[in-house]
């Protein structure tokens, strides 16, 4: 079973999900969080928008203390 909300995600490829958790995310979310190669290390599912800011959703070796607060 699967919730499927087409008209909000974008297509189902990897690039539209989180690779820490596997969570779908929007479209723009791996635009403004993700590294270059639209990559998404972590998502407002298993971070916060504080740490995703701070650069938890480029950086996969992010560690909160140590790369932000
Ligand atoms: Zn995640």
């Amino acid at each position: 079973m699967s919730t499927e909300i087409p008209t909000v995600y974008g297509a189902d490829t990897i690039g539209n999900r989180c690779l820490n958790c596997g969570n779908r995310v929007l479209e723009g979310t791996v635009g403004v969080y993700g590294d270059n190669d639209g990559n998404l290390h972590a998502c407002p599912e298993c971070s916060t928008y504080r740490h995703l800011k701070q650069g938890a959703g480029w950086n996969p070796d992010f560690e909160p203390g140590v790369n932000g607060e």
